[in-house]
């Protein structure tokens, strides 16, 4: 096993972009691959940067219905998208569609590849983690499910336990719907509650298909506010756990980074240093688990200059093995790049927020409203995996 690292990147990835207004800009991957580079994190010697090359339509219609690609190809022409969820305020049909979001698929089918041919031990695709996309339909702006894809192919590669972990603010429903009747594929998801937030599921009783796949999706719905320390308590209480007892033969994350505090889109309270500590804490379960074998996909994000980009940087150096200082300085450069492109946000002068990562571990007897929210997903999932709800060792 290669202990290298494959970041998948081409400026052509930056042709996903649904339109001005809308908040899924890709200046947020062009920020974040400015700002790694400036710090020379794309230069360490075991890290790699690969191009992908875009899913053919046998990779896609692993996980998507024909006839969608097709209404995906037709739409710039036929803007009305015929029931696939296109063409709409989400999800804005633009030019090229089907061909960025082939890349993007392309990109994370890639990483898959690397990790499981051994020629990297961890692979980044940040363009990646569009999760929400269905079998035949685009939604929460993601046309084309990389994530699914991805594991589709796995599988086909003769994966018999393959560990899906999404950080995202919003529940991956599409990928635990793509998986949900399917034992082999354990998906875990930790989002904003569904009572208040896209897409509206992911409730800890949604736990695997009833008659062929019970406790294969895990779901842990967090409280409005859950700050740092909350959702590290949250997390370390539940998925370390489930995926330990699961035993996967590889680990790929959703590492979306919305939660962040100041997302126009979500309301959960994480900084950039709770989210840094979050990617060292699947890099540890990786190790743990499966050798390493790590894929790392990004998602959502819309602090498209405050978050996204330092997020992100600290993921690929985190992967790449050799962490950046908290304090670590942002060069000048990219922060007058960030001003000369007109972005209203003030850019950050560090790669901190200063926030407290610190926290104390889950007990049965203790009461928050995240003790409760981690208690309801041990509760409705823990019993499929042999675990003791109530017990704290587990
Ligand atoms: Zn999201
Ligand atoms: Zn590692």
């Amino acid at each position: 096993m290669s202990d290298s690292v494959a970041v998948i990147w081409d400026d052509a990835l930056l042709g996903y972009t649904m339109g001005g207004d809308h908040p899924m800009h890709p200046v947020r991957l062009d920020l974040t691959v400015r700002l790694a580079d400036a710090l020379g994190v794309l230069d360490r010697p075991r890290l790699q940067v690969l191009r992908p090359t875009p899913a053919d339509k046998a990779l896609l219609t692993l996980i998507h219905d024909p006839a969608y690609l097709d209404a995906v190809r037709r739409a710039p022409a036929d803007p009305d998208g015929a029931g696939h969820g296109l063409g709409t305020a989400d999800n804005p049909v633009f030019p090229g569609m089907y061909d960025a979001a082939a890349l993007i698929t392309g990109g994370s089918v890639l990483a898959a590849q690397q990790v499981h041919e051994g020629k990297a031990q961890h692979a980044i695709n940040i363009a990646g983690g569009l999760h929400h996309a269905m079998r035949a339909s685009a939604s929460g702006f993601c046309v084309f499910n990389d994530a699914a894809v991805a594991i589709a192919w796995l599988l086909r590669q003769g994966y018999e336990r393959i560990a899906y972990v999404d950080l995202d603010v919003h529940h991956g429903d599409g990928v635990q719907a793509a998986f949900y009747d399917d034992p082999r594929v354990l998906t875990v998801s930790i989002h904003q509650t569904p009572l208040t937030l896209f897409p509206g599921t992911g409730y800890p009783e949604e736990t695997g298909d009833p008659d062929r796949a019970l406790g294969s999706a895990v779901n842990l719905a967090l409280p409005n506010g859950t700050d740092d320390s909350g959702w590290l308590r949250a997390f370390t209480a539940v998925v370390p756990s489930v995926v330990r007892a699961f035993q996967p033969q590889i680990l790929i994350t959703q590492c979306g980074c919305d939660a962040h505090h100041e997302d126009p889109l979500a309301d959960l309270g994480l900084t950039v240093d709770g989210q840094r500590a979050s990617y060292r804490a699947v890099h540890d379960l990786a190790h743990d688990v499966c050798d390493g074998k790590w894929i790392a996909l990004g998602g959502g994000g819309y602090g498209l200059v405050r978050c996204v980009p330092r997020a992100w940087t600290h993921l690929i150096a985190e992967a790449s093995g050799d962490r950046l200082r908290p304090d670590t300085e942002i060069p000048a450069g990219w922060r007058d790049d960030v001003r000369r492109r007109g972005l209203r946000a003030r850019p950050p002068e560090t790669m901190t927020e200063g926030g407290y990562v610190g926290f104390a571990r889950w007990d049965p007897f203790t009461e928050s409203r995240v003790d409760r929210a981690i208690a309801r997903t041990r509760t409705a999932s823990f019993p499929y995996f042999g675990l003791d709800p109530d017990d704290p060792r587990d």
